[in-house]
């Protein structure tokens, strides 16, 4: 398969399936649940089944046409992608986006809509996308896209009501393929990053391409043997902490300033006469609702960052148990064996696994909204006590 298909990578079964409904009419449905884990691509793949349904040429999904073309940029007229912008999406967003996609498709075949999300619905965004999904019109499709298919991230009324396409980690070595072929990465970096991705190519992209991530990821897999007393354990947690403020910063900073002053000027800065004053009062509660938006963004970007941080750490633990065991399995972090091979060596498996679990339990206390550096830092002394 070539085409809006090379984007969705190694995942030679589910393209077939996807491909077949975009040619075929009679196999298609109006509801779709892509499911799989994180960097697995399921909005990469919605997107390329969204071209492909909106694909004018003889084989769907060409990659060249206008229609291809303008879906893969997110330009399309007809395909909504709904990106929430805080950590749920909610009623009046999902209602407007219904309505909207129950309206005759502009220029495709299709009304499309996107939901990279599904996991952060509200109950009551969840409701008013049941409706939809029970009374479809006949030109809608809805494409959703949730770590799983298990009631915590997807409704099960909703589940029910969609075609369900569970996607892979792709293989390390069709990441490195992806990395250096479409991306020009040096082949032997491509390997690598490959290697400690975990089969989620976002991530190794950012690896090979950024030192900066890449040395930020050695610190935090440096945390496990550097914690020799309760101090360090608050020190670690404290710099964690800061760390990912930074780094969320850095990704929000520069979108918040043009966002700024995009408002400023649609806002029309100075003037005087009537009117004035209603205007002024008008701009200063749009310049609220953007700050009030940026910083729920900025909230959001700092827990991804730090959930990135305990994924490593986890797979560090993990990896000091399969050692231990003596399994013939990869390591998620093969380039920190001797690390590992060391812990092994010095903790109980018992240790390893508690340790291991209190990685898991500060991902779900951040999921709960506890406060970082709180969850952090519990963690940290329960790393330290092991
Ligand atoms: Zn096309």
């Amino acid at each position: 398969m070539t085409g809006v298909w090379d984007e969705v990578v190694g995942q030679a079964d589910t393209v077939a399936e996807l491909a077949t409904a975009a040619e075929d009419p009679s196999a298609m449905t109006h509801a779709w649940l892509f499911t799989g884990p994180p960097g697995s691509g399921r909005s990469v793949a919605a997107r390329a089944f969204a071209a492909a349904l909106q694909c004018r040429a003889g084989v769907r999904g060409c990659g060249e046409c206008p229609s291809c073309h303008t879906a893969m940029t997110g330009t399309h007229t007809d395909i909504r992608e709904v990106v929430p912008e805080g950590l749920s999406i909610g009623v009046n967003e999902m209602r407007a986006l219904v309505q909207l996609a129950a309206h005759q498709p502009a220029v495709g075949r299709y009304q499309i809509v996107i939901i990279t999300d599904a996991d952060r619905l509200t109950e009551g965004a969840s409701n008013a996308l049941l409706k939809a999904l029970e009374e479809p019109s006949d030109q809608t499709v809805f494409l959703l896209c949730a770590p799983s298919e298990h009631p915590d991230d997807v409704a099960a009324t909703i589940r029910s009501r969609c075609r369900r396409v569970a996607l892979r980690s792709p293989a390390a070595e069709a990441v490195a393929t992806v990395l250096t072929v479409r991306d020009g990465v040096d082949p032997e970096m491509a390997q690598w990053a490959a290697s400690v991705c975990g089969g989620h190519i976002g991530r190794a992209r950012h690896l090979a391409r950024d030192a900066e991530a890449r040395s930020r990821r050695e610190r935090v897999l440096a945390v496990p043997l550097g914690l020799r007393g309760l101090g360090d354990a608050f020190g670690t947690a404290a710099e964690l902490d800061r760390a990912a403020m930074a780094e969320a910063d850095d990704l929000s900073g520069e979108r918040d300033a043009v966002e700024r002053e995009e408002l400023g000027i649609a806002m029309g800065a100075g003037g005087v006469g009537k009117g004035v004053a209603a205007a002024a009062r008008r701009a200063k509660a749009a310049e609220k609702e953007l700050e009030k938006r940026q910083k729920v963004r900025n909230t959001r970007n700092r827990r991804d960052v730090l959930d990135l941080a305990l994924i490593d750490l986890a797979g560090f633990y993990r990896d000091v148990l399969v050692a231990g065991a003596g399994a013939q399995v990869a390591l998620t972090s093969p380039d920190s064996a001797d690390d590992v091979h060391r812990a092994a060596r010095e903790w109980a498996p018992e240790s390893a696994l508690r340790r291991l679990e209190a990685v898991l339990a500060c991902r779900e206390a951040l999921d709960r909204n506890v406060k970082p550096l709180i969850a952090l830092e519990a963690m940290l002394v329960a790393l330290h006590r092991g």
